[in-house]
């Protein structure tokens, strides 16, 4: 552990729930976002960026609840605009905020397109204005798994195992919730269909190599196994990374299109994201949003979120170049 790293100073605010919402909230500035919230009755208590051992840090929000509880919200997964952002330092200015922070709940939810291979085939298929709790990821190449100079992440002294990779117990809680609303065609669990969240790579969204792919392979999948798979193609913000500091990621995914090249689109796909984005979107997100940040509980120590970071054994330490 970097000295310089372990002792840099936070002095940003604390809260046990964390909300960086990103593209379902694309279609509000920051401070819509915070004037809707301060009509609700919520105390904006702290509104400012928060610098971090990797650089200037991103905008943090405080509340204060109506009921007592504190929640923070950082806009959009922690990216800044106008940076030339390097993915994976943002998440590492990210994560060590919520480290810092005390976060122990992670709400975050994202936009996708859907990659079902069963496409229009069926009534059950993952469509466009679908409420979907994701079971697994692919991980790609961006997505950060360690806090550099804290010694957390990587393999030792702890192993974060990846079942389970999104909170269980805040998944149904979220999808029961989802159907209460009404808003959503269907939802998704994990228990109907096993959906993949595949992390962007940058730069773009999906090929059509991609999803063609994925399609088949998910397909091949879903007759091997037995079980229903399912690519979506969306944000995925690190598991990894939440599971060795111990926050529970209650992790969403509205699908909105169709992902780019799947044969059921007859749709540009930009004009339906930004008809989405900036028409549809934005109220209900906003009220889905408030009520899970005041109502979402904190799962205790046996769900697999904390049980499943196993610790190795102390001479696994011992066996490497000592500092
Ligand atoms: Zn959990």
């Amino acid at each position: 552990m970097d000295p310089k790293v372990a002792n840099y100073p936070y002095l940003g605010p604390k809260a046990p729930v964390a909300d960086i919402c990103g593209s379902v909230l694309w279609g509000l500035r920051v401070d819509q976002v915070n004037g809707d919230r301060k009509q609700r009755g919520w105390g904006l208590t702290f509104s400012e960026r928060v610098s971090t051992p990797y650089g200037l840090g991103p905008l943090v929000n405080h509340y204060k609840l109506p009921r007592g509880r504190e929640a923070i919200w950082i806009p959009s997964y922690g990216a800044i605009r106008g940076e030339d952002l390097d993915p994976s330092d943002v998440q590492h200015r990210l994560f060590w905020i919520l480290m810092q922070a005390g976060v122990k709940v992670l709400f975050v939810g994202g936009t996708s397109g859907t990659n079902d291979w069963r496409g229009l085939s069926t009534e059950e298929s993952i469509r466009p204005g679908d409420f979907v709790l994701p079971w697994s990821f692919y991980r790609g190449p961006n997505m950060a798994g360690t806090l550099p100079d804290t010694g957390i992440g990587g393999v030792l002294p702890n192993l974060a195992q990846m079942a389970s990779p999104f909170c269980p117990t805040l998944s149904d809680w979220l999808a029961n919730y989802a159907e209460q609303t009404g808003h959503f065609r269907r939802v998704h669990r994990p228990k109907d269909v096993r959906v993949i969240l595949r992390s962007p790579t940058g730069g773009t969204f999906e090929s059509e190599g991609e999803t063609a792919a994925w399609r088949v392979l998910t397909k091949v999948m879903s007759e091997t196994d037995n079980l229903v798979y399912a690519m979506l193609h969306g944000d995925c913000v690190s598991p990894i990374l939440c599971r060795h500091l111990g926050i529970h990621e209650a992790y969403f995914h509205i699908a909105v299109n169709w992902a780019e090249g799947h044969p059921a689109t007859s749709t540009d796909l930009t004009e339906t994201l930004d008809q989405i984005y900036v028409h549809d979107l934005p109220q209900i997100m906003l009220d889905f949003g408030a009520l899970v940040l005041e109502t979402i509980p904190i799962p205790g120590p046996e769900c697999p979120c904390i049980t499943l970071l196993k610790k190795r054994p102390d001479v696994y330490q011992d066996a490497m170049t000592q500092r």
